[in-house]
């Protein structure tokens, strides 16, 4: 801030009037002297910190909100972007503590322009709710941002594949730096591929915590996958994941909590 060198001293003569006995005394030419000095050149900017600096709710807002014009004029995949209706940024809070990640929008997401509003959707709102979390409090996001396209006639959707995702991630990737969530969940197969680069059986990577450049990450099943397997053993699984996510948050969890799906 700049501030004329006579504001400084009288505040500085002040202070020392406060904690002395003495008051302190300046001549009259001293002090003109003074009031005719320069104004104090302000510090220069301090060079940009290598480290990652904790972004504000209204930055990453913003920040979020540019990324997302870049997908909706993108054309990188042009086989989507004559299939597609819209694109499907993603959802919630700019400033979560966790984010879930899906593999790609489907028939509703597309026709809605939000991930995650079909049946897995309601049932991943579900989960949310159930870990005290309301679907606002997270955010949710896909590896693809458009509908992999369908041979026409033909109903239901498609996994995306490696290029489409490989084209794809960069958006993500700047998601999850401006959000930096403490905690992401990759919900499936084809997104641990996405974010991972590797491809396993579910029942070997779920359960664990994965590292996603620095960021905790825990794999679970897609909730389309609880749909196709209502066993309540799945469910609980799944259940299991989110109680480690929640530990992981550090987030109250009940006795009730604990035993859900038992
Ligand atoms: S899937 Fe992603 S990269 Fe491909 S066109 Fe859509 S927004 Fe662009």
């Amino acid at each position: 801030m700049h501030q004329p060198a006579l504001e400084l001293i009288i505040a500085a003569l002040e202070k020392i009037r406060e904690s002395s006995d003495h008051a302190p005394r300046a001549s009259k030419s001293a002090l003109a002297q003074l009031q005719s000095a320069p104004v104090l050149a302000p510090l220069p900017e301090a060079p940009a910190s290598p480290c990652r600096r904790r972004l504000q709710q209204r930055e990453k807002a913003a920040m979020l909100a540019a990324v997302q014009e870049r997908v909706r004029a993108c054309t990188k995949c042009a086989h989507l972007v004559c299939s597609r209706t819209q694109t499907v940024f993603g959802v919630g809070n700019p400033d979560a503590e966790v984010m879930f990640i899906g593999e790609a929008p489907g028939l509703d997401e597309d026709k809605q322009g939000e991930p995650f509003v079909g049946r897995a959707g309601q049932l991943l709102t579900r989960i949310i709710k159930a870990m005290n979390f309301a679907r606002e409090d997270v955010y949710t996001a896909n590896i693809l941002k458009c509908r992999p396209d369908m041979p026409s006639g033909s109903s239901g959707n498609r996994a995306p594949t490696a290029t489409e995702m490989q084209t794809c991630r960069p958006y993500l990737v700047e998601q999850i730096e401006i959000i930096q969530p403490k905690v992401l969940v990759a919900l499936g197969a084809v997104a641990v591929e996405g974010l991972l680069g590797m491809r396993a059986a579910m029942r070997e990577l779920r359960g664990r915590w994965h590292d996603y450049n620095h960021v905790p990450l825990m794999i679970t099943y897609h909730p389309a996958y609880l749909l196709r397997n209502q066993a309540p053993s799945e469910k609980r699984k799944v259940w299991e994941d989110m109680l480690q996510v929640l530990e992981r948050l550090e987030r109250p969890i009940t006795e009730r909590q604990r035993n859900y799906f038992l």
